[in-house]
């Protein structure tokens, strides 16, 4: 696409949806209408929920993948740069 790479912390979430029609098929066999697809992200300690229009699921899920890619990047980095310290440490004492 060109652009900035979009990422999103959070995970997708698949929500059957009960309806308000009694004796409903759908509701019965798969415990309601759907899959609905929400974006499950932590904020301030709360779990929110996001709801994805179809046709966003594809780029979100790809947001989420580009996100881990992103942070385990840092956090093996963060190893790295810890483990240079600690022979610069060993080697100044
Ligand atoms: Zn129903």
């Amino acid at each position: 696409m060109g652009q900035a790479p979009w990422l999103l912390a959070g995970t997708v979430v698949e929500r059957y949806l009960k309806c308000r029609r009694k004796d409903c098929r759908i509701c019965a066999k798969q415990g309601g209408h759907g899959p609905a697809y929400y974006l499950s992200i932590r904020e301030d300690g709360r779990t929110r929920m996001v709801y994805i229009p179809k046709d966003h699921l594809a780029e979100v899920r790809r947001a989420i993948s580009d996100y881990h890619a992103v942070r385990d990047g840092l956090q093996e980095l963060t190893k790295r740069e810890l483990q240079k310290w600690r022979k610069k440490r060993s080697r100044q004492s």
